[in-house]
């Protein structure tokens, strides 16, 4: 640790989608601002992010790991509700023990706690240590999420979650349309809806007496920023840079480029569904996999071993020389790559960024969380790219010829190429003085003056 330095203690959600962002906060945070940051992750994410980067130390490109445990057991299969527990009943007071242990060294001027982690808030709280909201994705995600009460309140939804009304567009203002079951509490398997529902209820609950909210957004995703947020006072910091080294959870696959080098400009397909999601089956494996078959393009799948039984028999044998499947990519080098004309993705978050910053257009079939809501924006607001609706193989195919099929002409993936370069102009245009720099200097002056705000 470096003696003298303002520290700020970083808690991510465990996971890939998270970690990520939060790291450039804290990368961008040392760097920029000179605090010392401390990025804090249960045992488990802690030792795969050392096992995944050779040659890591405890110390990364100036960002600090620090390992929590979290009452997992060797081999225990983590989901969302075994990492709900972790967080709930083991880490609190070994994050409490960590922030104390400070003390002696000069205290801690900030934890700042992704929404998904409120578990932190209370602990930072104790310590008496000022406590700042992450939210990892966009405004109109969170102004979905923290307008759950005064949707129960208009009658628009029930106490449960579920919409009491047909159409969920006019939910909040400036929405682009949803249907009530693209909501991201609905989202997901039906048994576990309630204990889903009540995890967003009590993030709500937690995170009111907030006085910071920083936002990993950019105002351009809005169509209208009329919202009721007075209160915290919100920084929209994003898009954060994300060409800065990024931990992973698994090692990438040098292939990739070696592979990308030998294909035509704009010619790839590139398919991912990031790091994180519910299985879309084998059925669906299947088709996607016919529809890229027949889309004669070639392509670059990320398809983990458990998805892999769906593919069709003798499929890879047919497709030898044409597409190569990879465990895990070096997704930001893979978007960044000439070869590549469109992503065929899930619209998380962190990759919907990553893809407009690289100028790439998008195939959309949204699957969990705040996908929904990302790929409304991405297909209704941006109009950068297509949604596929069942994932069926003739869609697959045609809409990677809608998108693939003239990137500079007048045809519809001449104009998407044209919308998606002018939102990377937006988006970049925004990391600078005027823009997420100024946000983030925003931030660290009310840190600064915090007695006084
Ligand atoms: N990612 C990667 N290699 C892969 C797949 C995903 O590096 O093969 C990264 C991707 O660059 C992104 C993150 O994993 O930063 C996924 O985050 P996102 O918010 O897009 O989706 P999530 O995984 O949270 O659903």
């Amino acid at each position: 640790m470096v003696e003298g330095r303002p520290r700020i203690v970083f808690v991510p959600y465990p996971a890939q989608g998270h970690i990520t962002p939060m790291f450039h906060l804290a990368h961008a945070m040392h760097h920029q601002h000179g605090f010392e940051s401390i990025l804090v992750n249960p045992n488990f994410i802690h030792n795969r992010l050392i096992a995944s980067s050779s040659g890591a130390t405890e110390d990364n490109h100036g960002v600090i790991y620090a390992n929590i445990p979290d009452g997992l057991h060797d081999g225990e299969s983590i989901d969302f509700f075994a990492i709900s527990h972790a967080m709930e009943n083991h880490m609190p007071c070994h994050l409490e023990r960590l922030l104390k242990s400070f003390e002696t060294v000069g205290g801690v001027s900030c934890v700042i706690v992704d929404l998904l982690a409120s578990w932190a808030v209370g602990v930072a709280e104790r310590c008496r240590i000022p406590v700042a909201g992450f939210w990892p994705a966009m405004l109109g995600t969170y102004r979905l999420i923290s307008g759950v009460p005064d949707m129960i309140y208009r009658g628009l939804i029930d106490k449960n979650g579920t919409p009491l009304q047909e159409d969920a567009t006019n939910f909040i203002k400036g929405q682009p349309k949803l249907n009530p079951e693209e909501l991201p509490w609905l989202i997901g398997s039906p048994s576990s809806k309630r204990s889903r529902f009540a995890f967003w209820l009590r993030t709500i609950d937690r995170c009111k007496s907030l006085r910071w909210l920083i936002l990993n957004t950019f105002h351009g995703e809005e169509t209208n920023t009329e919202n009721s947020l007075s209160s915290p006072r919100i920084f929209c910091v994003g898009p954060l840079p994300t060409h800065s080294p990024t931990p992973t959870l698994w090692s990438e696959d040098g292939i990739c480029i070696e592979w990308l080098d030998k294909q035509s400009p704009s010619s790839v397909v590139y398919v991912s569904f990031g790091s994180w999601v519910d299985p879309i089956g084998d059925d669906k494996v299947a088709e996607l996999a016919l529809g890229l078959e027949a889309s004669g393009k070639p392509f670059l799948w990320v398809l983990s071993t458990a998805w892999r039984s769906g593919l069709p028999k003798g499929y890879l044998d047919r497709v030898k020389g044409r597409g190569i499947l990879v465990s895990w990519a070096p997704q930001r080098e893979v978007l960044g790559h000439d070869a590549v004309g469109c992503y065929l993705m899930h619209c998380g978050w962190n990759s919907t960024i990553e893809a407009v910053e690289r100028g790439k257009r998008l195939l959309c079939y949204p699957v969990a969380g705040d996908q929904f809501v990302n790929c409304a924006y991405i297909v209704d607001v941006w109009k950068v790219g297509v949604r596929l609706g069942k994932l069926e193989r003739r869609e697959v195919e045609e809409g990677v010829k809608r998108l693939m099929d003239g990137c500079c002409g007048d045809g519809e993936g001449g104009k998407m190429m044209r919308r998606v370069m002018v939102l990377k102009e937006q988006m970049m245009g925004r990391c600078g003085r005027l823009g997420a720099d100024a946000e983030l200097n925003a931030f660290v002056d009310a840190l600064a003056n915090w007695t006084l705000d």
